[in-house]
């Protein structure tokens, strides 16, 4: 499917793409001796979202389709940002989403290799150190148009060059005196060749390697030699790094070490969504949302603790496919996967948010009678449960209106409606406030029509949920909408950043919500469907004693409404 086209068909797994065509040209003229090894590298500076699912669900699904191997590799280049939460939480997060890696690794691993190629490099006349400061390589570095300009150090003689790299690493210089850079090529249309930065000063300590280093190597020295060292076949990455590849190919060949191939794909973006971890973070220290798990970031935690399944997730992945062209998706794709997979599977249960109480006047005080209620009706294994019905009840408040609105078909004065599972009532009467709210409503209920039908065959037009007064349990109910206003959250007016697209309204908390006394039980992480309302999960913070539910998603598929406007339209 294009991606930048919302209204083409949402494709069902189809794993056919380029990256795989390439993987089985490859099997097929034996390049890697019939071998595929992937590996999913991030860097340990931030929680794992929605779009590192996207890369993890290819490299682990190629490799499993292939029957190769996927190493997780932390990327942890970059003492300064990344901390071992971030290496804990995305283990967990590889895990959640049904993965295993075969090989666990970092690039700090290889720090003593990388030095020793570096070494290497510099006696072969490729690499020099330089003594100009990050704004003079930056500003000798040239244009699309002109070529840079070659750095007066590049010509020293390599018995300099070894003996000033062993001293960066001796720590005989301050952060950012000197760099290593590769002696490529000043001219090159390529920016990325124009002599390379392959090592900086940093005296900072690592996450795995404390203060043993005071100089790290830069990303693009550190990555194609990691996957070489892992013999990767297929080094599968963003888009961003095409213009990185000549490089990547120039290290590996410059070391005469083994190649592995990369392959760029497109980056997802969804809409009313931000993928970066910098501006995720951001979100997180400033306090716009709860945390790095809080149920609207598009990080694993967050929807993970949202509602949204694994599988789920995967079957958007799948669905999405790869290009080489980056575009956006809709949410609502994305929403729609969760629908599917939890119509199919969340037990039905009856929630009432905005409770407003109803009092059925013929119905016996002190009764209560056992209503059988469908558990998934998507799934007769499911079987049935029994709902408690009594006199005192609640419905939604949304559900009555004292003045029907033309086209109103729910409770309002002298209308009936069927209690879904229960009787059909008719309205009565209201009891209002001194400030002439409606606070409780009167009924009738006919006692023919027990679980919801009338032996005359009579109609009502609405279907109404509700939970016995009496037995019911409460809970909290957080409702989330998008976090952000725009489909581009980074579309601002001059002199504003993202976070002025932030939507204020995106958590509503209800603390007054009536459940169903079958959902007593519920467990953190557990998921229903709430009748008419939409999915909703059980959040770990209930383990305070309160039941707390998260909306997941809406029961309304605004993807399916998209692809029928298109159907239209053809
Ligand atoms: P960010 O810019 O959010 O920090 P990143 O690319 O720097 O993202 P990494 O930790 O380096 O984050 O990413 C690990 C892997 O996940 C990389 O191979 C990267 O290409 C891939 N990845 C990251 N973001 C996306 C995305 N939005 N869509 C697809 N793949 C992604
Ligand atoms: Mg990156």
């Amino acid at each position: 499917m294009n991606p930048s086209n919302p209204e083409g068909p949402p494709t069902t797994a189809g794993p056919s793409n380029f990256v795989r065509d390439i993987i089985i040209d490859d099997l097929k003229s034996n390049k890697f001796g019939g071998r595929v090894h992937t590996r999913f590298p991030p860097e340990p500076n931030g929680y794992l979202h929605i779009g590192h699912a996207k890369s993890i669900c290819l490299n682990f699904g190629l490799a499993d389709e292939f029957g190769g191997k996927t190493n997780l590799r932390f990327d942890d280049t970059n003492p300064s940002k990344e901390e071992t939460e971030y290496v804990d939480s995305i283990m967990e997060n590889v895990h959640w989403l049904g993965f295993e890696w075969d090989g666990l690794f970092y690039a700090s691993d290889y720090f003593g290799q990388l030095y020793e190629w570096a070494l290497k490099m510099i006696r072969e006349g490729k690499a020099y150190v330089c003594d100009l400061s990050a704004e003079e390589v930056r500003l000798t570095r040239g244009t699309l148009t002109e070529p840079g300009k070659e750095s007066p150090y590049r010509n020293r003689p390599v018995e300099e060059n070894l003996d000033l790299f062993e001293r960066m690493k001796a720590g005989e210089f301050a952060d950012g005196a000197r760099t290593l850079r590769a002696k490529v090529d000043m001219a090159s249309p390529n920016l990325n060749m124009r002599d390379p930065v392959m090592y900086r000063i940093l005296h900072a300590d690592h996450h795995r390697t404390g203060d043993k280093w005071c100089i790290y190597p830069m990303y693009d020295y550190a990555h194609g030699q990691s996957d070489s060292i892992e013999g990767i076949t297929h080094s599968i990455c963003t888009l961003e790094f095409e213009d990185h590849r000549p490089l990547y190919d120039w290290y590996v060949e410059a070391l005469g070490i083994y190649h592995p191939q990369q392959i760029e794909f497109d980056r997802l973006n969804i809409t009313y969504t931000l993928l970066s971890k910098r501006k995720l973070l951001t979100l997180v220290q400033e306090g716009r949302v709860r945390g790095w798990d809080d149920p609207r970031m598009p990080t694993l935690a967050g929807i993970r603790r949202r509602g949204y399944p694994p599988e789920a997730i995967r079957n958007f992945c799948g669905a999405i496919g790869v290009s080489k062209t980056n575009g956006t998706i809709e949410l609502g794709l994305l929403e729609h996967h969760v629908r599917e997979d939890l119509n199919r599977r969340a037990p039905r249960a009856m929630a009432v948010l905005r409770p407003l109480r109803v009092v059925i006047d013929n119905y016996p005080e002190g009764q209560t009678e056992e209503m059988e209620a469908v558990n998934n009706p998507e799934d007769a294994s499911a079987g049935t449960r029994l709902v408690p019905f009594s006199r005192v009840l609640y419905i939604e408040q949304d559900d009555f209106r004292e003045v029907p609105p033309p086209k109103y078909f729910r409770l309002s004065p002298g209308k009936e409606v069927r209690l879904r599972y229960g009787y059909f009532i008719t309205c009565t009467g209201v009891v209002k406030d001194e400030k002439g709210d409606v606070v409780e409503i009167h009924c009738t209920y006919d006692p023919a029509t027990h679980g919801g039908n009338a032996p005359d065959g009579r109609k009502v037009k609405s279907t109404i949920h509700w939970v016995s007064a009496a037995h019911a349990i409460e809970a909290e109910v957080r409702m989330y909408d998008n976090l952000f206003l725009k489909e581009d959250p980074n579309e601002t007016e001059e002199g504003q950043d993202f976070t002025a697209n932030l939507n204020p309204h995106s958590l509503e908390i209800l603390s007054d919500a009536k459940l169903e006394p079958s959902l007593a039980n519920a467990r953190a992480g557990d998921r229903f469907q709430f009748e008419r309302l939409g999915y909703f999960s059980v959040d770990p913070d209930s383990a305070g004693g309160t039941l707390v539910f998260n909306r997941t998603a809406g029961l309304k598929d605004t993807w399916a409404k998209i692809e029928q406007r298109a159907k239209g339209k053809k």
